[in-house]
C-alpha cells in the first residue's frame, strides 16, 4: 500500500512519464503504414464536441466548412453528388470519364443550383397523353408535371397536371390516349412565381397556395423550375454550404494531362468551375507539370490541385510547378490493384505523413486520397497533416451516387469502380478521358487494369450521412484534445499528440469480438 501512496505536494512535483510516439518518431522505422497499423492517444477535453471547428483548407485559396471531398470516379461524383457535399461543407470533383461537353454541363448545373427549386422538373406538352403521365408516375413516383409549349424546360408553360386532373382517368384505360392539352389544369388557373424569387418567398407562395407544385417562370412565361410541396417540409437551410463569392456552390472537376484535355479545361471554366484536379495515378511527370504551368498561365484564378503523390520527390516538382494543392495516395483505394499490379504506392498512413510534412513548408494543403473506409480514418488522416480526406467507396451507393441501383441476392446495391477498371476505361468512346490517369502514352494499346470492378450497398442519402461523419470527426478531435482540424495539425507537429503502433492482436482487439452475433449500426 504505501508503494503508492504519495501525499499531495510529492505527487504534484512527480514528471508524467514519457507515453507513446511522436509522428516522427512512429513513421522513423523505415515502415510503411496504413492508417489500422496505429492508434492515437487520447488528450485532455476542456469543450465540448459541438465545439470543435472543422474548417479546413481545401487548396492555398479555397477553404472548406468541413475537410470531406467526393472523388473524381463515374460511380461517384457528377452533379448530383458535388451539390450535397457543397451543401455540406465539403467539395465534388466531376469525374472526366465523359465529353468535355457532359462534364461542363454537370458543372453548371452546380453552379446553377439553387436549394429547394428543382432545375430539371420533368415536362410534358399539351400533345403528350394521360398514359405519359402514367409512366411518369410508375418511373418517379409523382404524377405533378409542368406542360409547356414544346414539352421542354424554358419552353412557355400553358399548365400543370397533377393526380386530380388524372385521378379518374386513370382507371380507365380507354381514356389514357386523353391529350394533356384537354386533362391539364390551365395556366389561368395556377400561381406561378417570377424567376429570380428567394427561397422563403417561394416557400411561402407555395404555402399559402395550398398547391402541390409552384412553377416559376421568367417574364417571357418560360419555365424556368419547379418547386414541390413535398420538398418544402424537406427543406433546410446548409448554413455551412461551400460557396464562392456570388453565393454559387463551389465544385470541382477533374482533367487528364494530354493536349486536348486544354479544350476540355476550356468548357470547365466557362461553366464556372472552381477548382480542377489534375487527375493521374503517377502525378510526378512532365507531362502534369506542363499541364500545371498551362493552367495556371491561361487560368490564373483557377486554384489547381495537382498529384496522386507519395513522396517528398514527388511532391516538391509539382510544389515548384505551382500546385495549389495535393492528391496524396497511390495504391491504397479500396478498388485498386495498383500495388498489386504495378509494384509501386505506399501505404496511406506514411505517405500522408511525409507529403504532408513536408507540403506545409510551402503553404500547400494535402488531401488524403483513397483508403478510407471509417470516421476513425478521416480523423487519423487529418491528424497525420492533411487538410481534407477524398473518397470514394464511403461515398459510393448512396441515392445521389450516379447509377442505378439493383438487387443481388435482396440487397439493394450501387456499382462502384475503379477508373482504372478495364469497365471504366472502355467508357473511353463515350468521350471521356480518364483512362489517361493511368495511361500516358497512345502507344499503351494493351491496357493493364489497376483497379477493379463491384458494387456496394445502399447507404441511402448522402445528406443524412455527411453530418453523422462531420459529428464522427467532432467528437474524435474532443478525445484527442483538439479544439479544431488545424489543431489536430498544430499539436501533431509540437509533439502533443502521442501515437502508438498497433499489433495483430491489439486491431482485434480494437474491433468488436467475442459475440456470438451483433448488430452495427452507425448512426
Ligand atoms: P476509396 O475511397 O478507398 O474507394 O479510394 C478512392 C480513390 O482510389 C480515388 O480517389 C482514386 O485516387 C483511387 N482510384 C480510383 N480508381 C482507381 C483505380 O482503378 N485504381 C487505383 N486507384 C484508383
Amino acid at each position: 500500500m504505501a508503494d503508492y501512496v504519495f501525499e499531495d505536494a510529492q505527487q504534484e512535483s512527480l514528471p508524467v512519464p514519457e507515453d507513446g510516439l511522436t509522428a516522427s518518431q512512429l513513421f522513423s522505422t523505415g515502415e510503411g503504414l496504413t492508417y489500422n497499423d496505429f492508434i492515437i492517444l487520447p488528450g485532455y477535453i476542456d469543450f465540448t464536441a459541438d465545439q470543435v471547428d472543422l474548417s479546413s483548407s481545401l487548396t492555398k485559396k479555397i477553404t472548406l466548412k468541413a475537410p470531406l471531398v467526393s472523388t473524381p470516379m463515374d460511380t461517384v461524383t457528377e452533379s448530383d453528388m458535388a451539390i450535397a457535399m457543397a451543401l455540406s461543407g465539403g467539395i465534388g470533383i466531376i469525374h472526366h470519364n465523359c465529353t468535355p461537353e457532359y462534364q461542363a454541363m454537370e458543372v453548371q448545373k452546380v453552379k446553377k443550383y439553387k436549394h429547394g427549386f428543382i432545375r430539371d422538373p420533368v415536362v410534358l406538352s399539351p400533345n403528350h397523353t394521360v398514359a405519359d403521365v402514367l409512366r411518369v408516375k410508375a418511373k418517379h413516383g409523382f404524377s405533378g408535371v409542368p406542360i409547356t409549349e414544346s414539352g421542354k424546360l424554358g419552353s412557355r408553360l400553358v399548365g400543370i397536371v397533377t393526380s386530380k386532373d388524372i385521378d379518374f382517368i386513370e382507371d380507365v384505360e380507354s381514356q389514357q390516349n386523353e391529350k394533356l392539352g384537354r386533362a391539364m389544369t390551365k395556366l389561368e388557373d395556377l400561381i406561378t412565381a417570377n424567376s429570380g424569387v428567394a427561397l422563403q418567398e417561394a416557400n411561402s407562395i407555395l404555402e399559402m397556395s395550398k398547391k402541390g407544385k409552384l412553377p416559376i417562370v421568367n417574364e417571357r412565361g418560360e419555365l424556368v423550375s419547379l418547386m414541390a410541396r413535398t420538398d418544402l417540409k424537406k427543406n433546410r437551410s446548409y448554413p455551412n454550404a461551400s460557396k464562392d463569392g456570388n453565393k454559387q456552390l463551389l465544385v470541382g472537376a477533374a482533367i487528364g494531362s494530354r493536349e486536348e484535355d486544354k479544350a476540355r479545361l476550356k468548357c470547365l471554366a466557362a461553366a464556372g468551375v472552381d477548382v480542377i484536379v489534375l487527375d493521374s495515378s503517377q502525378g510526378n511527370s512532365k507531362f502534369q507539370i506542363e499541364m500545371l504551368h498551362y493552367v495556371k498561365s491561361a487560368y490564373p484564378e483557377l486554384q489547381v490541385i495537382a498529384g496522386n503523390v507519395v513522396t517528398c520527390a514527388q511532391a516538391k516538382n509539382l510544389i515548384e510547378a505551382g500546385a495549389d494543392g495535393l492528391r496524396v495516395g497511390m495504391g491504397s483505394g479500396s478498388i485498386c490493384i495498383t500495388q498489386e499490379v504495378m509494384a509501386v504506392g505506399r501505404p496511406q498512413a506514411t505517405a500522408v505523413y511525409k507529403v504532408s510534412e513536408y507540403a506545409r513548408r510551402f503553404g500547400v494543403p494535402v488531401i488524403a486520397d483513397g483508403g478510407i473506409q471509417s470516421i476513425g480514418h478521416i480523423i487519423k488522416g487529418l491528424c497525420l497533416g492533411a487538410s481534407t480526406v477524398m473518397m470514394g467507396s464511403m461515398l459510393a451507393g448512396t441515392s445521389e451516387a450516379p447509377g442505378q441501383y439493383f438487387f443481388s441476392d435482396g440487397v439493394r446495391l450501387k456499382k462502384y469502380r475503379g477508373m482504372g477498371s478495364l469497365e471504366a476505361m472502355e467508357r473511353r468512346d463515350s468521350g471521356g478521358s480518364a483512362m489517361d490517369r493511368y495511361f500516358h502514352n497512345e502507344m499503351d494499346k494493351l491496357k493493364v487494369a489497376q483497379g477493379v470492378s463491384g458494387s456496394i450497398v445502399d447507404k441511402g442519402s448522402i445528406l443524412k450521412f455527411l453530418p453523422y461523419l462531420q459529428c464522427g470527426i467532432k467528437h474524435g478531435s474532443q478525445d484527442i484534445g483538439a479544439r479544431s482540424v488545424s489543431e489536430l495539425r498544430s499539436k501533431m507537429y509540437s509533439n502533443e499528440i502521442r501515437f502508438e503502433r498497433r499489433t495483430q492482436s491489439a486491431q482485434i482487439e480494437g474491433n468488436v469480438h467475442g459475440l456470438f452475433s451483433h448488430e452495427k449500426r452507425l448512426y
